[in-house]
């Protein structure tokens, strides 16, 4: 039951409906999951966000990662507009790209070289391209319920958006294509070795997320990480830690960072653009440098470090080295975390939350969640109607339960309490 006015919104999308695939830009936006229709954006601030019907939210999904200065920045706008005034884009080398690659070398000292792209998407794709091409071998290996972007060889068992509609594999996907990918269950390091031993001396990479942010929140197990890196060296397979939404975010070094341990190539995007379209890939220089001008694996890019994304990326990173800010991050949301407990755990609703600094999940099951099948445990008609009962009380999540929240710098005691509050009451509604 949703009270909250939406007329502009359901207007809105009916309108879009007719011109634009399901009415949106990327499909889990149209709230399929969660039983109602989308509010259209207007506008939004710090912590918040704004329909087209006026109502304000406290926003969790952060442009799905970026917001991690919250909306609109002052020093981010500017840095923008700034650029924009000196041209949007030139398809030229510009001393700002290279700018932003020296700040992301400084914080990921195993991205010795890095090329910049327009989306996540594309630098997981490029990488996968480059490992193959440096490995002389074709096939890959990926998590189930791990999301990488949606290029065709990854498109396999992808989490979050796919797991939402059922569509485990994407039609469209040649079988051809999906049998060079292997897929593994996350936090099973046996499972891995007992494939990759299946397949001796034809696998060119092991991609994942390093915290899985696109199956709920799933973090890492012990020795989970460091086994696959022993089990790459050994095996001369590259690791690829796709960072996309965890670089930046759960420390400045990412989750590689946090568990001490390195990839042979790194993907980057969300953060890094400041909310502006675009990704990154780089690792080792003898790797990156078979990257065509330098070597034959072709990869290349009308926008690749536009000016208007590397002006916002500077200016975010810059602002994320000020002393404190992640233990900020970590105090909001581990304030966040410790009422949530405090509510859940007074309520008779099955749920379980997990999170790595500021990205987290509710779970709608007791848990734990080390995997993707035991993600699928959840309640997700729960989840929908927890979802909406949010929505409703002016809370921002994002629309399906196999998705991660996002905490911003922005957000205040009183965003907290609130949200706290909402949730104790949310839950009397599932
Ligand atoms: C968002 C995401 C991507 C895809 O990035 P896009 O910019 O949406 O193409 C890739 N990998 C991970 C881990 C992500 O979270």
């Amino acid at each position: 039951m949703i009270i909250m006015n939406h007329k502009k919104s359901e207007d809105l999308f009916a309108k879009a409906k007719t011109i634009i695939p399901g009415g949106v830009n990327s499909p889990v936006r149209a709230f399929k999951a969660v039983g109602c229709n989308p509010v259209f954006i207007e506008k939004a601030a710090g912590s918040k966000i704004y329909d087209a019907d006026g109502n304000e939210y406290i926003d969790y999904v952060g442009s799905w990662g970026p917001m991690i200065l919250g909306h609109c920045h002052p020093k981010v706008v500017e840095a923008i507009q700034t650029t924009a005034a000196n041209g949007a884009s030139f398809g030229a080398p510009t001393a700002m790209g290279t700018e932003l690659a020296q700040l992301v070398n400084q914080a990921y000292p195993n991205i010795e070289k890095v090329r910049m792209v327009s989306s996540g998407t594309e630098a997981t794709m490029s990488a996968i391209r480059l490992a193959r091409g440096f490995t002389g071998r074709d096939k890959i290996l990926k998590f189930d319920g791990c999301y990488h972007g949606h290029a065709d060889s990854l498109l396999v068992k992808a989490g979050s958006g796919a797991a939402t509609f059922g569509v485990p594999t994407s039609p469209g996907v040649p079988a051809d294509f999906a049998k060079y990918t292997l897929t593994a269950i996350y936090n099973d390091l046996e499972d891995v070795k007992s494939i990759i031993a299946a397949n001796k001396g034809e696998v060119a990479c092991i991609i994942l997320e390093a915290i899985a942010g696109n199956m709920g929140c799933v973090p890492p197990v012990a020795g989970f990480l460091q086994g696959l890196r022993d089990l790459c060296t050994k095996e001369g397979i590259l690791l690829i830690i796709d960072e996309v939404m965890t670089g930046f975010r759960v420390a400045y070094g990412g989750a590689q960072e946090r568990y001490g341990v390195r990839g042979d190539l790194v993907c980057l995007g969300k953060i890094i653009g400041g909310g502006l379209p675009v990704g990154a890939f780089g690792g080792k220089s003898e790797i990156m440098e078979s990257l065509s001008p330098e070597g034959g694996i072709y990869q290349a890019g009308t926008l690749s470090g536009n000016p208007l994304a590397m002006s916002a990326g500077i200016a975010t990173l810059k602002l994320l080295q000020e002393e404190g800010f992640y233990q900020q991050i970590e105090e909001k949301s581990a304030y966040l975390e410790k009422g949530l407990q405090q509510v859940t755990s007074s309520s008779s609703v099955a749920t379980c939350w997990q999170r790595v600094g500021g990205m987290f999940c509710t779970f709608f099951q007791n848990g734990p969640v080390n995997n993707f099948d035991d993600a699928l445990k959840s309640d997700t008609e729960a989840f929908g109607r927890y979802f909406r009962s949010m929505l409703d009380q002016g809370i921002n999540l994002a629309p399906a339960q196999f998705e991660a929240g996002f905490m911003s710098i922005a957000h205040s005691q009183e965003d907290l309490d609130k949200t706290i509050a909402a949730v104790e009451k949310a839950l009397t509604a599932v």
